[in-house]
């Protein structure tokens, strides 16, 4: 029997009512900047698909858009006008950032308690003592699509396919926090094959298209999709074989259509409870 399809829209749309319903009960609409420097195209959508999202959702969504040429002492000022704002609850400054800008400075010169995307060196401590914190979208929507199948986390054999800093060790810490029993594999992991097929949890997020093969997958396991690459004919791949995988997984999330909802959607939730913390 082929796979469960984890449908993240219906996930996110889940979220986005929790935004809305905790937003009534705030006496003021919470505020999000996004910071987008030059004109990269992804990033011009990106950021305009948040400011908008947040605007739906009764949030103060706000583009600050900068151009190509803008020094990194100008954007730290910003930033840190940013910090200062009362009525910013939360600070998201798009990547990736022109040459001349070191991303890790301006990471680090964000207002732990307005940084929503859950990067600043403060929150990723935090959030690996598995203490409260903002944590970044991307795993902590991950968690939630594997929550909405029912198969516990708690025991569970997750492994974590890829180390980056947004996805992959986050999304280990909190597997690792709801007491799975969790596994990171990177470039130099020898026989991941047979680690990956142990997994009850596989989470992909390599950057490779069709990378996981049904070899790969356990029966029955939960398996969720980072993955987002365009193909030569421009169309979106996973990192998983889908068609294939999902003859062998017991649920799975489809690319379209998977984690990529539940980003946004956890960005949201982020900025409202950056608010509700901040201004407690
Ligand atoms: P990075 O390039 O930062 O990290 C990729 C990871 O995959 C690295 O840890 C790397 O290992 C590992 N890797 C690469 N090749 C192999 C291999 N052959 N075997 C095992 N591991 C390998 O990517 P990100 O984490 O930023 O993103 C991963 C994917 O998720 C991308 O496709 C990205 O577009 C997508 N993404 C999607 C989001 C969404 O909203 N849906 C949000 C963020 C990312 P090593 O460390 O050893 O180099």
């Amino acid at each position: 029997m082929p796979a469960s399809l984890i449908d993240g829209k219906a996930v996110a749309r889940e979220i986005e009512a929790e935004v809305r319903a905790a937003i009534s009960h705030l006496p003021f609409a919470p505020g999000l900047v996004a910071v987008r420097v030059g004109n990269d195209p992804a990033s011009e959508i990106y950021v305009r698909n948040k400011a908008k999202k947040a605007q739906e959702l009764g949030l103060r969504g706000n583009e600050r858009v900068f151009p190509e040429t803008m020094t990194e002492a100008e954007l730290l000022a910003e930033v840190d006008r940013l910090n200062r704002d009362d009525e910013v609850d939360g600070i998201l400054v798009q990547l990736p950032l022109p040459k001349q800008i070191d991303p890790q400075k301006v990471i680090d010169a964000v207002a732990p308690e307005k940084d929503v995307d859950g990067f600043h060196p403060i929150n990723v401590g935090k959030l690996h003592l598995g203490r409260r914190t903002l944590a970044p979208c991307t795993p902590a929507g991950c968690i939630r699509l594997i929550e909405s199948t029912g198969v516990p986390i708690a025991g569970a054999n997750a492994v974590v396919i890829g180390r980056s800093d947004i996805v992959g060790k986050p999304m280990a810490s909190l597997l690792l926090q709801r007491n799975a029993t969790v596994t990171i594999c990177h470039s130099k992991t020898r026989d991941l094959g047979a680690i990956a097929r142990n997994a009850d949890i596989l989470i992909a997020a390599i950057g490779k298209a069709r990378f996981v093969t049904a070899e790969m997958v356990k029966p029955g396991a939960v398996v969720i999709d980072v993955g987002i690459n365009r193909g030569a004919d421009g169309k979106l791949a996973g990192d998983v074989d889908f068609a294939r995988v999902r003859e062998v997984a017991g649920f799975i999330t489809p690319v379209p259509g998977g984690v990529g909802p539940m980003t946004i959607a956890m960005l949201m939730k982020n900025t409202v409870t950056a608010a509700e913390w901040r201004r407690a």
